[in-house]
């Protein structure tokens, strides 16, 4: 049998490979420059163009862009009237943005439990979870596939709750045949590098709503509005405006937009690489015991995000911590997503104990983050699945 790198083996690869990585191409590039020759660098035509084209993408009849994913959330917390002594329901498997949005806006996350076979929020555990104070449920597409929105919306609905999708791995799946964007209240996205598609940074709120959407609008840009139908005094010149609410600056710049808009040219080809990636990884480790292989939601055409390698503890001798080191050794550099939120201290600090969602920590405790990027060599692929084997078959119970 191979020995591991860990034992002294040799890697399978002499350079390291990430579990994320950003494709950019020159179309790409020549967008950005040709902002920067022209007359607007920001709140400039590349804001309503994106903005449209991401409404043609998803179906959903608004879109807001902004600075990041996290703006994003926050402003559609604000926009879902989320405040002091209100509760948000999220998952604890997720980015700490899902669940800060709830904190910005002076509200307690509640903490509802994953399906443990879909690894996203389950539907039961909301329902259990709201209270009076219930106002918002914010929902994550975790690794790309669709949280159950079909059940989410039902109960929201029952409930008066605004439903808020944590898409920020979900560009370019459909739920049901839907794209995902235009099927809850509001939907987020993020353009981070680490997502499917990037513009350093980048957020945005899809909506249907329309008055969700002039919210929207407002808290983007400070809460000031020319609209004159929302004015409450007499202009007394053109170039009057009032602050009517209080906002931020959460604007995305024109070359943000424009790397945006050109990396969307190129979702279709990103999806179908990924969806090959992840075929080609499932086809591996299915056949080994030792790993549990995600499983795909039949709701979900998914383009994936995030390679989820589940660990079954008792078929192997180490755990995830070694099992992580060994795939470094190999040169194999993977990630964990996610810790849950609440295992940080400023969580703790606010009063939450470990224990309230026992299906997020047994995730947490065997799942590894693999490498998968649209540019991943078909060689990257391979070595990724030898390094998984080697350390697999090495560590055998
Ligand atoms: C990336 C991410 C965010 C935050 O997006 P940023 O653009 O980095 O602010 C929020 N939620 C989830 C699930 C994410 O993966």
């Amino acid at each position: 049998m191979e020995k591991p790198a860990i034992e002294g083996g040799k890697p399978v690869r002499e350079t390291p490979i990430y579990y994320g990585h950003q494709y950019i191409d020159d179309a790409d590039i020549q967008a950005v420059v040709d902002v920067m020759k022209s007359d607007y660098l920001t709140c400039g035509p590349k804001i309503g163009e994106l903005e449209n084209k991401l409404c043609t993408l998803t179906g959903a009849k608004y879109a807001v862009v902004c600075a990041n994913g996290t703006a994003a959330l926050h402003m559609a917390a604000l926009a879902a009237g989320v405040k002091e002594g209100d509760e948000v329901i999220t998952t604890p498997i997720t980015f700490a943005a899902s669940a800060n949005c709830a904190l910005y806006c002076g509200a307690r996350p509640v903490f509802a439990d994953i399906d443990p076979e879909t690894y996203n929020i389950d539907p039961k555990k909301v329902e259990a979870a709201i209270t009076p104070a219930t106002k918002a449920v914010v929902a994550v597409d975790y690794t790309g596939q669709s949280a159950a929105l079909d059940p989410l919306r039902d109960i929201c609905k029952r409930h008066g709750l605004t439903l808020i999708e944590d898409g920020a791995h979900v560009i370019g799946t459909k739920y049901k045949g839907q794209p995902n964007g235009s099927l809850s209240d509001m939907t987020t996205f993020s353009f981070h590098p680490v997502k499917t598609v990037t513009g350093g940074e980048g957020g945005a709120v899809l909506t249907n709503d329309e008055a969700l959407y002039n919210k929207l609008l407002l808290f983007r840009a400070h809460g000031i509005t020319r609209d004159e139908s929302l004015l409450e005094h007499e202009p007394d010149g053109p170039w009057y405006y009032e602050q009517i609410a209080l906002g931020f600056n959460y604007r995305m710049t024109d070359m943000q937009a424009a790397l945006i808009i050109s990396q969307l040219d190129k979702l279709p080809m990103f999806g179908r690489r990924r969806k090959e990636i992840v075929k080609r990884y499932d086809e591996a480790f299915s056949k080994m015991p030792e790993l549990f292989v995600q499983r795909e939601i039949p709701e979900s055409d998914t383009t994936r995000h995030l390679y989820i390698l589940r660990l079954v503890p008792e078929k192997l001798t180490i755990d995830r911590k070694q099992f992580f080191a060994a795939l470094a050794a190999e040169n194999v550099c993977c990630n964990v997503h996610y810790i849950p939120t609440y295992y940080f201290p400023y969580y703790e600090k606010l009063g939450y104990k470990r224990g309230i969602c026992p299906n997020a920590e047994k995730l947490y405790g065997e799942i590894i983050s693999l490498p998968l990027y649209y540019a991943m060599s078909d060689e990257d692929v391979e070595n990724v699945i030898e390094a998984v084997r080697k350390i697999a078959d090495f560590y055998r119970v």
